[in-house]
């Protein structure tokens, strides 16, 4: 194994991650990554000598999001073939970086994340948006989301840090949100502002109404009830879809943050 610039072996991690599926590649150095919080010491937890993250981000086709404010759940389910989709990438990518002699570990595109009460949410060991954004594959725009010039926010990312010293890809210099707040008049609750913060407080009762903040609201109402009381509460519809939730491992109830930015839409044919 060589820690020096392989371009062959480079040519072939990202053409793996094009087989599996991956519509958009690119590679960052993980020092690109360290001037977000805790991830640095995040990084070389997991790989001392980590050097690069593969980005591979697979679209999400605009029919079930355009209908998810009707009908949730085709674009729930899309997402959760989405993700079916980057494991398979991460998979194969780090099989192939194993066979050829080097080490590789997948950043999960959803769950499994660290739950922490002091920063009150579900944290990311390493921001799959801003590793794609260094690898080139777009901008973060005012919704916070990467935004990439072909599919827009319609995406899913995942990664793999590697200590094998692929080339990385330039960040755009160009923005490519252009601001034009259609991601912000379509949030429900009014969790994006103007200079392009998200409010995870807002946004988080709405967009896991069935995850984590579904589950403890049921949960404090369950306490101090009778046995009678708790039967009829398993009957409630909203204990069936939390079930439903845990099950599935899809717990997204809101789209329309990206649903409503128009970048890379493509025009309607018919
Ligand atoms: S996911 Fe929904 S609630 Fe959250 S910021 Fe986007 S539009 Fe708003
Ligand atoms: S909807 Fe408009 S403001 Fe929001 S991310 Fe897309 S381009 Fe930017």
């Amino acid at each position: 194994m060589s820690h020096e610039y392989d371009a062959d072996l480079d040519r072939k991690v990202r053409s793996i991650a094009l087989k599996w599926g991956g519509d958009l590649i690119g590679v960052c150095s993980v020092e690109s990554l360290y001037h977000l919080p805790d991830h640095e010491s995040k990084i070389k937890e997991m790989l001392g000598d980590a050097k690069t993250i593969v980005v591979a981000a697979v679209r999400m086709f605009p029919a079930p999001l355009e209908c998810s404010d009707k009908n949730v759940r085709p674009a729930q389910y899309e997402t959760y073939c989405l993700y079916r989709e980057l494991d398979k990438i991460s998979f194969e990518v780090s099989k192939f970086l194993d066979d050829s002699g080097y080490q590789a570990i997948s950043i999960p595109a959803f769950l499994p994340v660290e739950m922490s009460l002091e920063k009150w949410g579900l944290l990311a060991d390493v921001s799959l948006r801003h590793a794609a954004e260094e690898a080139g594959l777009g901008r973060i725009g005012l919704n916070r989301l990467l935004i990439t010039k072909r599919f827009g926010a319609h995406v899913r990312i995942t990664g793999v840090i590697t200590n094998a010293s692929l080339k990385p890809d330039k960040k755009l210099d160009e923005e490519i949100c252009d601001k034009c707040g259609l991601c912000m008049e379509a949030c429900p609750v009014g969790a994006i502002t103007e200079d392009g913060k998200v409010d995870v407080r807002k946004c988080a009762p709405e967009i896991l109404k069935y995850g984590l903040p579904g589950l403890v609201g049921f949960v404090r109402k369950w306490l101090g009830k009778g046995e009678k009381e708790i039967i009829e509460m398993t009957k409630d519809p909203v204990f069936w879809e939390l079930w439903q939730t845990s099950m599935l491992g899809s717990f997204y109830y809101c789209f329309q943050c990206i649903t409503a930015c128009p970048i890379g839409k493509k025009q309607k044919t018919k």
